[in-house]
């Protein structure tokens, strides 16, 4: 990877390329480049051994014409102020390009929590928690799981906004566990997403996904999900990885059977039923149909395009593919498809769970399931009808056309205060 692209670049860029088809004026796609506030953080917080640690932590409130703020909180060494800043303001785009009524936000602490005990996680997370008290709430803005973060860190969040707020109030975040006020359906959101999207590109072009043979980098929640769903639809997933590397077996692993084994062990390599072991770039230039980046942003950049083999590539991952990358990929004629589209089955099914927790009435996985189907349809068509009315060298740059438009709309008719 030689084009280390800052995400947030990355993100104006995308909005720029959009802008071109728009009939918006500068002034209007230049707020739309960036986030209304960022709020960043030192938290103090008691370690096991009695001395004190200090993480930087950040959330960020890209846009909320539409709707609340909603995005996940990361925790990750590598986290930096502009990569929240990027992901909040995917987060917008992801939430409009589906149609539903939130905006964009997103947070991150810069931790790496493999090296803090579960106690100390709690500490991290509830500091962090009480910090974001005064601008979350179920109408202002929601978090959500992201990279190392999950339901343990959402119900912590919960508690501690509860406890302080003195209420019960369970939709201020998503990601739950079920007992908690969670959705059926939640866990496998994002994987599910990502394998209809790729289900509808590999129909628009006249193919039908079963016989596709597919490589999944990144073998967490939407890596390991996508390869087990994309299976059940008769595909053959020839290999997957995550940071130890890669296995490959070109009659098909068995992704059900590789999670037991990462669950055992801590990582896909090593996996007895495979005939090799790769490295995360040889993956990503395996001579498959489709594959499905799930691991973080920039794997593919313009160097790593130029040996891409795919024909479909459906990014479970926010920011897979860097500008440089998408270019190389466009020339190639390689369909993606683009994670504002792809992975927003994890934000849908967020929205499902936050309209049943102000509701609380609770849905069934099968009406789950059937209204993110719904609703990833609809997306792909209106994605594909932009792409067709403006003969588009993308679909990234259809999705941002499409959803861009529709956080314009709401700006307009609210106009500007005061
Ligand atoms: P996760 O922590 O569950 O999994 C991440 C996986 O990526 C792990 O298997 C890790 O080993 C692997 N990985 C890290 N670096 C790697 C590398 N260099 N090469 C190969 N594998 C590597 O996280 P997740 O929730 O699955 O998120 C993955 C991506 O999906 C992120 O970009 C996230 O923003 C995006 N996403 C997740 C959700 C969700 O609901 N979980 C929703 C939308 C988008």
């Amino acid at each position: 990877m030689s084009e280390e692209a800052n995400p947030f670049e990355s993100l104006q860029s995308q909005i720029d390329d959009a802008a071109a088809y728009l009939d918006v004026g500068d002034d209007v796609i230049e707020r739309l480049k960036h986030p209304e506030r960022v709020l960043e953080t030192n938290l103090t917080v008691e370690l096991d051994d009695g001395s004190l640690g200090r993480f930087k932590a950040f959330r960020s409130q890209f846009n909320g014409d539409r709707g609340p703020y909603k995005g996940g909180i990361r925790y990750h060494p590598n986290v930096t102020r502009d990569e929240v800043k990027a992901l909040s303001g995917w987060m917008t785009y992801k939430t409009a390009i589906v149609d539903i009524p939130l905006g964009g936000g997103k947070g991150g602490i810069i931790v790496d929590p493999s090296q803090y005990s579960e106690a100390e996680l709690e500490r991290i997370t509830r500091a962090f928690a009480a910090e974001l008290t005064p601008m979350i709430g179920v109408d202002k803005d929601i978090p959500a799981p992201d990279v190392n973060t999950g339901q343990r860190e959402m119900n912590w969040i919960k508690d501690t906004y509860e406890t302080i707020e003195d209420t019960t109030e369970p939709g201020v975040i998503t990601g739950k566990a079920l007992d908690s006020g969670g959705s059926e359906g939640r866990v496998e959101a994002t994987g599910r997403s990502t394998v209809i999207a790729a289900r509808e590109a590999f129909d628009y072009l006249g193919r039908d996904i079963a016989d596709a043979t597919v490589a999944v980098q990144g073998y967490g929640n939407a890596g390991w999900i996508s390869a087990k769903l994309v299976e059940e639809l008769g595909a053959t997933v020839v290999a997957v990885s995550d940071s130890s590397g890669a296995v490959y077996n070109e009659a098909g692993l068995d992704a059900r059977d590789v999670k037991a084994f990462k669950n055992e062990t801590g990582s896909v390599s090593g996996y007895a039923d495979a005939d090799e072991e790769l490295t995360n770039d040889e993956l990503l230039t395996l001579d498959v149909d489709l594959l499905i980046p799930a691991a973080l942003e920039n794997a593919i950049d313009a160097e790593l395009a130029a040996d891409v083999k795919a024909d479909v590539i459906s990014e479970a991952a926010n920011g897979p593919i860097t500008p440089g990358g998408d270019e190389v990929l466009a020339g190639k004629d390689v369909v993606v498809i683009p994670d504002i589209l792809a992975n927003a089955g994890g934000v849908t099914v967020s929205y499902f769970e936050w309209v049943q927790n102000r509701q609380r009435f609770y849905w069934t996985e099968e009406k789950v399931n059937a209204e993110l189907e719904a609703i990833i349809g609809d997306a792909f068509d209106a994605l594909t009808g932009a792409y067709e009315e403006h003969d588009l060298e993308n679909f990234r740059t259809a999705a941002y056309v499409v959803s861009i438009q529709r956080v314009v709309d709401a700006f307009e008719e609210a106009g500007t205060f005061p």
